[in-house]
């Protein structure tokens, strides 16, 4: 092996730890895995190193122990001594003060812990898993890259929530929008299917995964995105209402009889795709529910790329035009049929798919015919090397 320089990226979860480690000599990934069910006996942890899989029941107590299994694994098929030069970590929520990817360090780990008040589900396991990571490399440098950093930058009238000016001050209420990373990979990846510069184009990126948001693209710089102060605005998701009235909110807790957990379960856990169709949250179930006839799968279906194609009839206006759509995540990458549903009312814009390379190609590729003005992309997302890069940088 030449000059190596290995980089973790590390994204922890409550009872997970997903892990990546690259050589970003030439932006090699080396390594992947997840550790799953942390805190349980039967603990799980796959990995697959150099393209060999493996997959091992093991007690995982905590996240050091987890860790620690991860980096054995490591040390013996690939690293053998050679040191990791820097760890980046995902972190979900960036709050007020981080619009950058930033040196972590004390304060930096309590900033990202005060912000578990915008997103209680990650932060605080975000900051654990920094924690873990800076016992076990107490001596190289640890990077966080915020899932909002992307769009600290958006336009104030399109962050401002219409509730009294002094609140939003106060709290930080405001939307902050998620998937930075996805959405920047993804918009300068479609720059370069199109062999134009990233400054000049316009472009909605679609990231409709078991989370989905869209974001509008202009000059390499999110100018809106449909998540909110938490990932649970906008489009309808796997288990995420996506935006609805929010008198539902008050009317759902008096009439069931739910106090701020309740509610809080039944928006994020109980909703969505998952709520409306009763099948499941994962989208190819319901492809096949609603293939099969299931009407409520058939509705959760439609609502979905009716929202999408909400979003991008929104962010053309927000663009002031449009000259790509780029499709990403898992539903995004893989379903054909949300592809094509949601470019087929956009001929007003100038959209016009090319049907045969939207259902046969794969990987990164245009799938619009050679006369569309509006020329779309599909993208699979690489959050993980942005976090890498990130880290580098
Ligand atoms: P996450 O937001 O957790 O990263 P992903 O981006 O992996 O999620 O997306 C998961 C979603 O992608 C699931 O709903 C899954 O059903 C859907 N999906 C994955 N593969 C396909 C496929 N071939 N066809 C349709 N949907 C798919």
């Amino acid at each position: 092996m030449g000059e190596t320089v290995f980089v973790l990226v590390l994204n922890a979860g409550s009872s997970s730890l997903k892990f990546n480690l690259f050589d970003m000599a030439n932006e090699d990934s080396i390594a992947e895995g997840n550790a799953e069910r942390i805190g349980l006996e039967d603990g799980i942890l796959a990995c697959t190193i150099l393209g060999d899989k493996r997959k091992e029941t093991l007690p995982l107590p905590d996240h050091k122990v987890a860790l620690e299994f991860i980096l054995e694994r490591l040390q013996a098929a690939v690293l053998h001594d050679t040191p990791i030069h820097a760890v980046g970590h995902r972190v979900v929520h960036g709050g007020p003060k981080y619009g950058d990817s930033v040196l972590v360090t004390e304060e930096v780990i309590r900033d990202i812990e005060h912000f578990a008040m915008y997103a209680p589900l990650h932060n605080p396991a975000n900051a654990l898993g920094i924690r873990t990571a800076m016992t076990a490399f107490p001596d190289v440098p640890h990077v966080a890259v915020f899932d909002t950093a992307f769009h600290h930058n958006i336009p104030d009238h399109a962050r401002i929530y219409g509730i009294p000016y002094d609140m939003s001050q106060k709290y930080g209420i405001r939307r902050y929008g998620f998937h930075g990373s996805s959405h920047s990979y993804v918009a300068a990846r479609t720059a370069i299917l199109l062999c134009r510069p990233l400054r000049a184009l316009k472009i909605v990126t679609c990231h409709i995964g078991n989370g989905t948001s869209i974001c509008a693209v202009g000059q390499g710089k999110s100018m809106d995105t449909s998540m909110g102060m938490t990932p649970l605005q906008g489009v309808i998701m796997g288990t995420r209402c996506g935006t609805i009235d929010p008198s539902v909110v008050e009317m759902l807790m008096e009439y069931e009889h739910l106090d701020y957990n309740g509610i809080t379960n039944l928006l994020n856990k109980q909703s969505g795709l998952l709520g409306i169709s009763g099948v499941s949250s994962d989208f190819r179930e319901i492809e096949i529910a609603a293939e099969n006839g299931n009407d409520r799968a058939r509705l959760a279906r439609d609502l979905l790329t009716y929202n999408v194609r909400q979003y991008i009839g929104a962010y053309a206006t927000v663009l002031d035009g449009l000259d790509a759509i780029t499709f990403t995540a898992g539903i995004g990458t893989h379903s054909t049929f949300v592809r094509a549903k949601v470019c087929s009312k956009l001929n007003f814009l100038g959209v016009k798919l090319d049907h045969d390379a939207n259902e046969n190609g794969t990987g990164e590729r245009i799938i619009s015919t050679p006369d569309s003005r509006v020329v779309v992309t599909v993208v699979p997302t690489n959050e993980e090397l942005m976090i890498a890069r990130e880290t580098i940088r």
